[in-house]
């Protein structure tokens, strides 16, 4: 099914000088807002700069970071610029590294917000008369009212859903037939589910386009559920600390996340050295956003480890850098035996074999001096009727192909279908039962 391609705002179209002078422009009156945060005021004093150094975009390199810890530092509010009088809404991180942290938006804020995300999900098919189901989780996580207004800004309509209660959710996608789904991509593996499991007719739905975000998954995962549900699928990135969904999204070509580069600047630097690494290597993305009012962040640290895109056209038109699907956090990233790990890379293997479902779980643990790593993996309700005799073969594949994956060995455990627990929001992949590092 192709979807056709159309802009929503000639802003994703500018020319590099174009963007770039919109840039400094907006990174200098974030300099000069931040003056209003101690936080920021203190930094910018000891390193001596001040609005009138940004020249060029490549002055960003000059600024502080801000961390995550500093987030927590300045908690609850420490770091909005302006009074609460000004603030319309607040939200919070979901937590998944501690405790949450919470972000502020002005009127503007929240204008800019929907807008971006109404470029987004129009790039990736989302059109004015079309229906939505949000089916993610509404209230301080800040997916289901940020998919929420850039919706309502586009004039779709919205059955908000919220996640969770996947009987009801069919009965909405079945009577009420919307051609846009929202939600997670763990939550879309389980209306996938759930659907074969009750022999759901892929007919009675009118589903078009999905749009998939909030945690990594693989291009794997987009042909299986690409497949399963017969619908297109779009990335879309973001994050609380920043502003939410909207950074970045997919249009129909899946050529990689179109970054809304009027309103972010998004610098890719080795974690290490936080030197920047040349176009298509992995690096972590730092992220300026360049318009926000109440809670300005200079150089947020996002421990997102993705690549920019090799400078190429997109065939969409748009001219904004683009960058690629999330690899993991650095959070996320397990180190067994001293080898780098991501749970995305044991989703990709188990991919690769029908036997199996998607679903699994990483148990670590550390019995005498080596690591364990056992990874429970779900049998299909196929495999598991009839070619049960097959288990011990089954186990050693999967053991290979992941081993290929990942260059570790990770013990399979075979498990009987439905026996890993479902998630309505993100996943949780990884129990790590090691002791601590001191
Ligand atoms: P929390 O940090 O508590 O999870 P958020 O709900 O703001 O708070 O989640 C943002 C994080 O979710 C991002 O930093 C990123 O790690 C992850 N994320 C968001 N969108 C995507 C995506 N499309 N692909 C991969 N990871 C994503
Ligand atoms: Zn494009």
């Amino acid at each position: 099914m192709k979807l056709e391609n159309k802009i929503w705002d000639k802003s994703e179209c500018l020319s590099r000088d174009e963007i770039e002078s919109i840039q400094v422009q907006r990174l200098r009156e974030t300099v000069k807002r931040v003056q209003n945060v101690p936080f920021y005021a203190k930094k910018f004093k000891e390193l001596g700069i001040g609005p009138e150094d940004i020249k060029s975009v490549s002055d960003v390199k000059h600024l502080p970071f801000t961390t995550k810890t500093d987030m927590r530092e300045n908690y609850p509010l420490g770091l909005m610029a302006v009074p609460k009088e000004k603030v319309l809404r607040f939200h919070g991180s979901s937590g998944t590294t501690g405790k949450p942290t919470f972000v502020a938006y002005t009127k503007n804020d929240l204008e800019m917000w929907s807008d971006m995300v109404a470029r987004f999900l129009y790039s990736g098919g989302a059109r004015p008369g079309h229906t939505a189901q949000i089916s993610f989780g509404y209230g301080l996580f800040t997916g289901g009212f940020g998919l929420h207004y850039g919706l309502e800004k586009i004039g779709s309509s919205i059955i908000p859903a919220a996640s969770g209660n996947t009987r009801r959710q069919f009965t909405l996608l079945q009577d009420l037939k919307p051609e846009l789904l929202v939600c997670t991509p763990t939550y879309a593996l389980r209306l996938i589910e759930y659907m074969e499991d009750e022999k759901i007719p892929r007919e009675s739905l009118n589903l078009k386009v999905a749009f998939l975000g909030s945690e990594p998954w693989t291009e794997e995962m987009r042909l299986y559920i690409e497949d399963r549900l017969q619908v297109n699928t779009c990335n879309n990135y973001g994050l609380s600390e920043v502003i939410g969904p909207g950074i970045s999204g997919e249009c129909v070509y899946h050529t990689g996340m179109h970054i809304q580069e009027d309103y972010f600047l998004v610098e890719c630097l080795d974690p290490k050295t936080l030197e920047p690494v040349p176009e298509g290597e992995l690096g972590e993305l730092v992220i300026t956003p360049l318009n926000k009012e109440a809670m300005p962040m200079i150089r947020y640290r996002t421990r997102d480890l993705a690549y920019i895109v090799k400078d190429s056209p997109c065939p969409c038109g748009r001219t904004t850098k683009r960058m690629s699907r999330i690899k993991g956090r650095s959070d996320d990233m397990l180190i067994i035996r001293g080898v780098n790990v991501f749970p995305s890379q044991v989703e990709e293997a188990l991919l690769q074999c029908k036997d199996v479902t998607p679903n699994f779980l990483i148990v670590l643990d550390r019995p005498g001096s080596l690591d364990r790593s056992v990874v429970q993996v779900e049998m299909s309700p196929a495999f598991f009727s009839d070619k049960m005799s097959e288990m011990q073969m089954l186990k050693t594949n999967l053991e290979e192909t992941i081993r290929s994956y990942t260059g570790i060995h990770f013990e399979v455990d075979l498990v009987q279908p439905q026996s890993i627990e479902r998630f309505t929001g993100k996943a949780a992949r990884v129990i790590d039962n090691r002791p601590k590092e001191k």
